[in-house]
């Protein structure tokens, strides 16, 4: 189930499909990702899929996160990273690899503190949470590197663009809840340039928190 074989024919389905960053591919191959699920999926861990982890959420699926990731390691900077959708914790352990600091918020109160419990058995030290709305950012905290968004908004709020460190980057899916572009915006003094990075499908981002 988590065997060798099952995590190496990820990596090569992630090669495959373009992910090239040795440093990132390394730290999807020792990211244990069955932590993340309830046992009755955990067989499913290093399957190239989102899954279920409760509250109508999901896992993202690993080569999304490895692109997301790569596309921050591969344009600049990364010492502080703000995560929007912290839900199992399973990016923020991975971008936590690469990151001096990671603030990451969440809506949904038992995910989060479901994500707090697998960080803690990682051993991971350097992730700040909050349980907040994440659309208006963490702006005491900013302004920030780069900001990962893991939940797709309709259009972009502007506080997470304004939290951007010059020269920072917003990794961000926008879009539909079927049809969602994942977009790499990159700040230059005021500026703010826009590219493409791939088709992508998450949940929504949405307005205001919950408590159970
Ligand atoms: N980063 C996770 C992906 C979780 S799915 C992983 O690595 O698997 C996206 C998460 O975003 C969900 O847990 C959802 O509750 C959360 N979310 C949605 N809208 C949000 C908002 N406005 N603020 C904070 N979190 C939000």
């Amino acid at each position: 189930m988590t065997s060798q074989r099952t995590r190496e024919r990820l990596l090569g389905r992630l090669m495959d499909q373009g992910i090239q960053s040795m440093q990132v591919l390394d730290i999807i191959r020792s990211t244990p990702r069955h932590i993340f699920l309830d046992e009755a999926l955990s067989h499913r861990a290093y399957e190239d899929v989102a899954l279920p982890i409760g509250h109508n959420q999901t896992i993202s699926q690993p080569y999304v996160v490895a692109r997301m990731t790569e596309a921050i390691v591969n344009s600049g900077p990364i010492g502080k990273v703000l995560e929007i959708g912290t839900g199992c914790g399973y990016q923020t352990a991975v971008i936590a690899r690469l990151a001096e600091k990671v603030y990451s918020v969440e809506r949904i109160k038992p995910l989060l503190d479901r994500a707090r419990k697998n960080l803690k058995i990682l051993g991971v030290r350097n992730v700040d949470t909050k349980h907040t709305d994440g659309s208006l950012g963490w702006p005491e905290k900013g302004p920030f590197d780069a900001i990962i968004t893991t939940a797709a908004p309709q259009q972009i709020p502007t506080e997470l663009l304004e939290q951007l460190a010059d020269g920072g980057r917003l990794v961000i899916p926008v879009g539909s809840d079927h049809h969602q572009e994942l977009k790499l915006i990159t700040r230059r003094g005021n500026d703010f340039e826009s590219q493409t990075l791939d088709m992508v499908r998450f949940v929504p981002l949405l307005r205001g928190q919950v408590q159970h």
